[in-house]
């Protein structure tokens, strides 16, 4: 870009992603020392982990596994033979000085990942997914990373299987990058980069941290060129704390880390591993499998797959009664009474049976909804009755047939003049009846069913 002056109203922000997925494997990537986080610092460590002469690295299955599945999540490629590389340089968190990772053959090739943004289906491309390695965790003391006193390394975290999985530069807004962070549950991630000269940011460790630093390089680079001024290609580190991104580095070019295959691994052949590992159905296939199988409106599958629970506990309800009314209650009536208590799903997850209880005694018209839903569900959720309890205690059961045909007879031989009235062709004494038969009935009965027995009883 060569222009002195920009309209910034002109430029495209263009935003990729190389994300940093934590595997949860008992032990590491290629030692079988444990990944707990909750051990005491360097505890957790061999001369495998700590590149002592001599080690050899042996690959983790549950790892490759691990990738496997999250290669059939984004339905990428899995090649019949993949391979590790040494990536060389030097950092203090990184006892090898290189970090055992992929290079021209990852385990994962071009595949493709859906998520929701403000409503909309978005989908980004997933260029490639590798495993590496962590490297340990360096604790700044005294300071930031520019100000510390000294720095402490634990090498509890070298060699915690990472997948680190590079969307194609897809992205138009900060906004959208959060959005797909929140669809694949990502834990942790490092990078943005808007070409022609790549700016990547890392240090960035949750999405909300994600979106502020790429809001603030967007503005940044925008400035930059605005003035006129080229956007160098750096490493620039996040700083949470402060809300502002810094020059690290220029950024290294691949060359840089004179990447060679790791001799002490031999190929993986992994080519037939991708038809007999199993992956759970991911939010986007349930949420169109609801529209299909139940007939939901796209809002409310929505709302039913947000969550795993949800929609468990939504199939769970919609196996024994209407769908319909299951996806009312669960999706509308429960999360709805959950989000008013800022409460989530699980926080009743123990409670399923009773909220069940609850949907049966409307689908069985034992209560009104409108009882249903403004005693029973909040009495529930504010004093931890079960439903029967309450509608007991309230007298909230509807009156059988019985005592509402004693009630419309009563109500009937009570008032001669308002069946006069009725006979009469005026319209409000039907209205007039059905009150006093709701009276009667403690307003258990319910109106409809009272209308339709005083008509037949009064034209009978
Ligand atoms: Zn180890
Ligand atoms: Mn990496």
């Amino acid at each position: 870009m060569t222009a002195q002056t920009v309209e910034t109203e002109d430029l495209a922000t263009v935003i990729g992603l190389e994300v940093h997925v934590q595997l949860e494997t008992e032990t590491k990537i290629f030692c079988g020392c444990s990944t707990d986080p909750s051990d005491d610092p360097n505890t957790n460590t061999c001369p495998v982990c700590l590149g002592l002469p001599g080690a050899l690295p042996v690959v983790n299955e549950a790892a490759v596994e691990a990738a496997v599945k999250v290669g059939k999540a984004i339905d990428a490629t899995i090649p019949e033979e993949t391979t590790f590389h040494r990536k060389n340089y030097y950092y203090p968190d990184l006892p090898k000085n290189f970090q055992i990772t992929q290079y021209d053959d990852p385990i994962c090739q071009d595949g493709e990942l859906a998520f929701s943004v403000e409503g909309e289906r978005r989908s980004v491309e997933i260029r490639r997914a590798h495993l590496e390695e962590d490297p340990g965790s360096l604790q700044h003391v005294g300071g930031g990373i520019d100000t510390a006193d000294y720095t402490l390394v634990d090498y509890n975290r070298a060699g915690t299987p990472l997948m680190e999985v590079v969307t194609e530069p897809d992205f138009r807004s900060p906004g959208e990058v959060r959005a797909f962070l929140a669809a694949d549950e990502i834990d942790e991630s490092t990078l943005d980069d808007a070409d022609p000269n790549r700016t990547e940011v890392k240090n960035i460790s949750s999405h909300r941290g994600a979106e502020k630093a790429l809001a603030y390089e967007e503005t940044r680079q925008k400035n930059a060129i605005k003035r006129g001024r080229a956007v160098e290609q750096e490493t620039r580190h996040w700083d949470e704390s402060k809300g502002v991104t810094l020059s690290m580095r220029s950024k290294e070019e691949e060359k840089d880390y004179r990447y060679f295959r790791e001799a002490d691994l031999p190929p993986l052949r992994v080519a037939d591993w991708k038809e007999r590992l199993e992956i759970p159905e991911l939010p986007d296939a349930r949420r169109k499998r609801f529209r299909e199988e139940y007939g939901l409106s796209a809002e409310a599958a929505s709302k039913l797959t947000s969550t795993k629970e949800v929609a468990d506990f939504f199939e769970n309800v919609a196996s024994e009664f209407d769908a319909d009314l299951a996806a009312t209650w669960v999706a509308d009536e429960l999360l709805g009474e959950l989000n008013y208590r800022d409460m989530q799903i699980t926080d009743v997850a123990d409670r399923f049976d009773a909220i069940e209880r609850l949907v049966e005694l409307v689908a069985t018209d034992e209560i009104t909804t409108k009882n249903a839903r403004e005693t029973v569900l909040r009495g529930m959720l504010d004093d931890g009755d079960t439903p029967d309890e309450i509608v007991e205690r309230e007298g909230l059961g509807k009156t059988s047939g019985d005592a509402v045909r004693d009630a419309v007879e009563a109500a009937i031989d009570e008032n001669p003049d308002a069946v006069s009235d009725y006979h009469d062709g005026e319209d409000g004494a039907i209205n007039f009846l059905v009150g006093q038969v709701m009276q009667k009935t403690g307003g258990s009965a319910d109106p409809g069913d009272v209308n339709q027995r005083l008509r037949e009883e009064l034209e009978g």
